[in-house]
């Protein structure tokens, strides 16, 4: 798991739907973008999200962004984009 002080979090109010993102710095740990606008509980659940992302090694990992976000993923590509629904 990965310890507090492995990993740096940063609020920020994103526009549109984006409850967070996560980049790996040069020392090789996250940093948290999390949207601002978010509840304290939606900002805790997109934490641990993008940790779990982290401590899975998908950014390492030779699978895409859809594969790694699962079938959740699909569907709300879908929903943002219509035209992709079905891929
Ligand atoms: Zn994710």
């Amino acid at each position: 798991m990965t310890a507090p002080d492995d990993y740096n979090v940063i609020m920020l109010p994103f526009p549109g739907p984006i409850r967070a993102c996560v980049r790996i710095n040069g020392d090789g740990y996250p940093t948290v973008y999390i949207n601002d606008n978010l509840c304290p509980m939606a900002k805790r659940e997109a934490l641990r999200h993008e940790l779990g992302h982290f401590a899975r090694g998908d950014f390492y990992s030779h699978w895409t962004i859809y594969d790694v976000e699962g079938k959740k993923c699909h569907e709300k590509r879908s929903e943002y984009f219509p035209e992709t629904a079905g891929v």
